[in-house]
């Protein structure tokens, strides 16, 4: 689980924000670890990986990617109420009807045929057991992940999605140009490297997004995140 305790988070002081330096991408933004702990702080654990089953797990960070939390959850209903959140049911499905199902989730097509490469992977590799899947060792089973087509490091690890992009910007940490690669690497290199604190960060952001950062007219005030906000952009908000 995440860990709780929010000083055992390096954290430094007056961590360089990303579109102030001359590098288009730092290495790492040492602030994010206090992003952690105030959002932690304030919203408490999410109990939440958003699946109810080891399966529906892998399947949404599939779909999550490049999208909000939302769409992706949409999609994952649907697969839900058609009775394809299996694997042997997401390998016997057509794709193209796959693909229609997950439609909310965007760039449809191409997650349907990464979910289907997923599955085949999982066939052929583990005899279509997750169970068997995840008796392998961590750092084997991540190099096996890398090489199944689309699901790449960014499945395997934090989630970038419109929240992240979304609050990264307004607190001048990102300026919207940089790859789903280059955020996702960002914000690795900045906190422990711990896959179920990624997914807490990720949890709680979306809940930051939803409830805070929305697109328009953002709750600055009430958010825990204001602390952190450039003095130029707080007076606008
Ligand atoms: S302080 Fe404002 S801009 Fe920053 S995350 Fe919260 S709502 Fe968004």
């Amino acid at each position: 689980m995440p860990d709780p305790h929010p000083a055992s988070v390096p954290i430094r002081q007056h961590a360089p924000r990303l579109n102030t330096l001359a590098a288009p991408v730092p290495d790492s933004l040492p602030i994010l670890p206090q992003y952690f702990d105030a959002l932690f702080h304030a919203q408490g654990q999410q109990h939440w990986w958003p699946g109810r089953t080891p399966f529906e797990i892998i399947v949404g960070a599939i779909l999550v990617q490049n999208t909000a939390w939302v769409n992706a959850a949409r999609a994952i209903a649907n697969l839900r109420d058609a009775k394809l959140l299996t694997p042997s049911a997401i390998n016997l499905v057509p794709q193209p009807k796959l693909a229609r199902l997950i439609r909310s989730s965007g760039y449809f097509r191409q997650k349907a045929r990464k979910l289907k490469a997923f599955v085949t992977f999982l066939r052929k590799e583990h005899r279509g057991s997750l169970a068997t899947m995840f008796r392998t060792p961590t750092s084997t089973l991540r190099l096996q992940l890398l090489a199944v087509h689309g699901i790449g490091p960014e499945t395997a690890v934090f989630v970038v999605d419109a929240y992240t992009r979304r609050i990264l910007q307004r607190h001048g940490l990102a300026n919207g140009k940089e790859s789903y690669e280059e955020i996702r690497r960002l914000v690795e290199k900045s906190l422990p490297n711990d896959p179920q604190l990624f997914n807490e960060f990720h949890a709680l952001i979306v809940h930051t997004g939803k409830n805070f950062c929305r697109a328009r007219a953002p709750l600055c005030s009430q958010c825990a995140l204001q602390t952190f906000l450039p003095k130029s952009v707080e007076g606008s908000r």
